[in-house]
Order: structure tokens, then sequence, then C-alpha cells
């Protein structure tokens, strides 16, 4: 296997993992990654537990570094400090910017994980909606959020609507949504930002297992994009750089030889 950099995963700082910074690391240095980044969950105005999602960034870095220290003496793998911060529209974006400010980074996901006040987890938002009702909204606000909140290197899990719906064909097809995932892929292309192959996604058992439709890759390459991450979403330390080889193959074939982890915020390409 090649050296990965899988730049999306929780540790204990997010409140749905319970695997240590160090546990992560550990598990990073056994498998011989190139590198990890810490990405915890602030997720501010969360509808059903506000103050759930939300944790002290600078104690996760403190963690970060002193488990760098002890794990990689020899800085033999990049750690990189992160955050995947879930927005929504309206003042909850400068909320987030708020939280955030006075922080530095190496990469900031911006997600979607609630949707017009729902919890696509817990099943409500799907009812009385096919899945094109359902999709293109969220599709709508990952491009508008996106858009304003401005401040993010990687928009991640773009398809995470789909993880939980209970549709027998669950996948996000380009040739169903053009319009809408045009916008994003355009604004991600023109400003520099990176898309995310969120391998979580792929992996959730179920009637159907989810498949990446590999039309949206190309596209991208198309509309001049330049930047793909690879993310685990890994909430236990097993899952590290899970379906990595699978899906940098993937990203050959669309026309993406190089896979892209960010480091202070700039966007850096490698080979694995
Ligand atoms: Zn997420
Ligand atoms: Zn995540």
């Amino acid at each position: 296997m090649g050296k990965f950099i899988d730049t999306h995963t929780h540790s204990q700082f997010s409140p749905d993992s319970k695997t240590t910074v160090r546990e992560l690391l550990e598990r990073a240095r056994e498998t011989g990654a190139a590198g990890i980044a810490l990405t915890d969950h602030l997720d501010l105005d969360a509808p059903r537990n506000p103050g759930l999602f939300e944790f002290s960034i600078a104690a996760q870095q403190q963690a970060i570094a002193q488990a760098e220290r002890e794990v990689f003496p020899g800085g033999e793998c990049k750690v990189l400090r992160g955050i995947e911060i879930g927005l929504q529209p309206g003042e909850s974006l400068q909320h987030s910017k708020d939280y955030i400010s006075g922080h530095e980074f190496d990469q900031i996901i911006a997600s979607i994980h609630f949707v017009d006040g729902e919890d696509p987890y817990y099943g409500n938002y799907y009812e009385g909606k096919d899945f094109r009702r359902a999709y293109s909204r969220v599709l709508e606000l990952v491009y508008l959020t996106a858009k304003q909140f401005g401040d993010y290197d990687v928009i991640g899990h773009f398809d995470y609507v789909a993880r939980y719906a209970p549709y027998d064909v669950k996948d996000i097809r380009y040739a169903d949504f053009p319009d809408e995932m045009d916008s994003i892929l355009k604004m991600l292309a023109q400003d520099g930002k990176a898309l995310e192959i969120n391998t979580k996604t792929y992996a959730m058992h179920g009637s159907h297992l989810q498949v990446l439709d590999e039309m949206i890759l190309r596209r991208f390459k198309e509309l001049g994009g330049e930047f793909i991450t690879l993310g685990s979403d890994s909430h236990e330390s097993e899952r590290l750089c899970d379906k990595f080889p699978q899906f940098f193959q993937v990203c050959q074939r669309c026309g993406f030889p190089r896979l892209t982890y960010f480091e202070r915020r700039k966007p850096v390409l490698y080979t694995p």
C-alpha cells in the first residue's frame, strides 16, 4: 500500500468518538501512513443538542502537539491540525467564524450535517421527500453556505445526505443533479479548494452500498478542479486510511494522478 495522508479523522474531542489523539497517531505509525489530520467536529447551533458538538480548539491542538512529540519524535509522519465545521445558513455562519478566530489550522473542512433544522442521521429529514428533493436541497446548501462562509479548504462528504437515506438506490449521480453539482465543482475549481472523497460514505452497510459516481470527478477535472483529498472520517483508529488504495485508483482514472493535503491552509499535491 502506498503511503497515504488521511485528511479527516475524529478523536476524543468529538462527542461521537472515544479514540484518543495518541491512539490515532499510534495507528498511523503502525500502518506507515504518511500523514494524518485531526478534524474534530464543530457544529454550533445543532438542532437537537446545542452545545454538544463543540470543543476547546486550544486543548485539541495541545493534545495533538503532545502526541506528535511522543509518537513521532523524528517527524516521521505529517501531523496536521484540522477542524470539521458543520455549516448552517444564517447567523450560525458568523458564530463559527467567531469560534475559530484566533486559532491557526492546517486544514478546515466545511460540511453540512443539519438541514433546515433536521439531522438526516435520524431519518426525519427524508419524510415526504423523494430523493431528488431531499438531495437537491442539501447540494444547494453545500454551495450556498460554503460560498458565504469562505474560510475553508475542503468540502467534506458532499454526499453525506445519502448515507442515511431510506431510498433503494442512494447514490448521488451527476446525471440527476448536474446544475447543483456544477455550482459546487465550479466554486471549488475557481477558489482553489478541494473536493473530499469521504470513504466512510462507501463503507456503510445496508441494503445498498453507496457508490461514488466517477462522472463527478471527471466533471470536476473538466471545470479546472485540481485538488482532491481522501478522508476516512474515522471515529475509531481501525478505519484510518480505509479504502484509500481503491479510491486513489478511481482518482487516477478520472484525471487526478496526485492527491492533496493542506498544510498551514495551503494545498500540497503528493503521490502516495
Ligand atoms: Zn461530517
Ligand atoms: Zn467527520
